[in-house]
């Protein structure tokens, strides 16, 4: 059975043919520079170059369709006729409260995925406008939405509340979700796979451009690092990650900036990015730091700090801890950040292997500490659109 996963962006859309037998990727790619002119497809199929040419996408419609073209090319397609392609999931970023699982697209539920769009406008109506435009051009192939934030969907209420009037919440739905749920899933489902159990009390640290942490214990999660927005928790990117809130009438007052323009600058112009002033990617972080320059330096460290105490409070809210799983760009590849994180953990438990972090295969899940250690650190590649497409597969008539 092949899944065809979509992840739709307001410029862009992201696919994967997965085929489900053996749960091995048949292709992917990606149509970017929608609606902006000069729009292009890519895509490689598995052990193949890639394929790339422009093509007119004023729509996600028309992308969803080159999609298609693509996929069953004679030239350099990977499937004879669209029949391959048994079902579609959807990655959506928002649930509300409307949802605790993945579900199947209908017209009912995409009215209720639709009643959420407030909670995340940008990534909600390009999600919107793609599961529509792949109703309407593969009708009869069932279709699953699958969402970022239902993974933490069995968070105590004491953990995802914020400490506002209660009629807020209720009203407007206003408390924490947290995102990056299929990540968080996958990687703390394979980590009870290398412990031999899901009794175990897991932290997944999901660092990437977007970054986040969340605990998850006995195979549930407890608690995550990321709110209502994904602009709450670790710094990121270009994100503050956890602020006081009164920063930004201070920085209103002060500049003449509207409530749009300070939280843009929260979540665009923040992070280690302005606090390095010299980029968002660890990469340029790193090379920068080793020729010196001091506010890079201190980049990586605030970044590294604020992970480690998102560690430790949770082995606090989970009362103990026995595994810590780190994933994402930065968390597979940046041996300095695990390196700052995993320092002086002892107390914890935790025996890291400095000298094997440094020494890291990339893709692979990796053990990064000791024998002797109580907890076990594991690198661990994620891989969100398998998820998808499992969840999918679930929920397939
Ligand atoms: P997202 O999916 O949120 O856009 P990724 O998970 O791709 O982000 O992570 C991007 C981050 O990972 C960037 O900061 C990048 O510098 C970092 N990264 C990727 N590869 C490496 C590497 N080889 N060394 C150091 N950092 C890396």
């Amino acid at each position: 059975m092949k899944v065809l996963v979509l992840n739709a962006g307001s410029s862009s859309l992201k696919y994967q043919l997965i085929d489900m037998r053996d749960e091995s990727l048949i292709a992917k790619g990606v149509c970017d520079r929608i609606s902006l002119g000069g729009s292009f497809i890519s895509q490689r199929a598995a052990g193949s170059d890639e394929v790339r040419y422009e093509t007119p996408m004023p729509t996600h419609f028309e992308a969803i369709k080159e999609i298609l073209k693509a996929l069953v090319s004679p030239e350099f397609g990977v499937i004879k006729s669209l029949d391959e392609i048994a079902a579609v999931g959807h990655r959506v970023v928002h649930s509300g409260e409307d949802f605790t699982s993945a579900v199947l697209i209908d017209d009912r539920s995409i009215v209720r995925i639709e009643s959420n769009y407030e909670l995340a406008p940008l990534h909600m109506v390009p999600n919107i406008t793609g599961m529509k435009a792949c109703r309407e051009v593969l009708p009869g192939v069932p279709q699953a939405a699958v969402f970022d934030t239902t993974f933490h969907a069995t968070m105590p209420d004491y953990a995802y509340m914020y400490a506002i009037p209660y009629e807020d919440y209720r009203q407007y739905k206003i408390r924490k979700y947290g995102f990056h749920g299929t990540s968080h899933q996958f990687v703390s489902g394979e980590a009870a796979k290398l412990m031999g159990t899901d009794q175990i009390k897991t932290v997944v640290c999901h660092l990437g451009n977007g970054a986040s942490v969340s605990a998850v214990k006995n195979g549930k999660c407890v608690d995550t690092s990321m709110g209502l927005t994904p602009l709450e928790g670790l710094i990121m990117g270009t994100r503050s990650g956890d602020i006081d809130p009164a920063v930004l009438q201070f920085l209103m007052d002060k500049t003449g900036m509207t409530i749009q323009e300070a939280t843009d600058y929260l979540n665009k112009k923040s992070g280690v990015k302005g606090v390095s002033g010299v980029s968002s990617d660890f990469r340029d972080l790193i090379a920068a730091m080793d020729e010196g320059n001091d506010r890079a330096r201190l980049a990586i460290e605030m970044f590294s700090y604020r992970v480690k105490k998102y560690i430790g409070s949770y082995a606090a809210a989970m009362g103990g801890l026995d595994c810590i799983a780190f994933t994402g760009g930065i968390g597979e590849n940046t041996e300095i950040v695990r390196e700052l994180v995993m320092k002086d953990m002892e107390y914890l438990g935790v025996d890291f292997d400095f000298k094997k972090n440094r020494n890291v295969k990339r893709g692979a899940v990796t053990a990064l500490s000791t024998e002797r250690s109580r907890v076990s650190v594991y690198i661990i590649p994620t891989n969100e659109e398998l998820v998808i497409a499992r969840e999918t597969v679930k929920l397939k008539p």
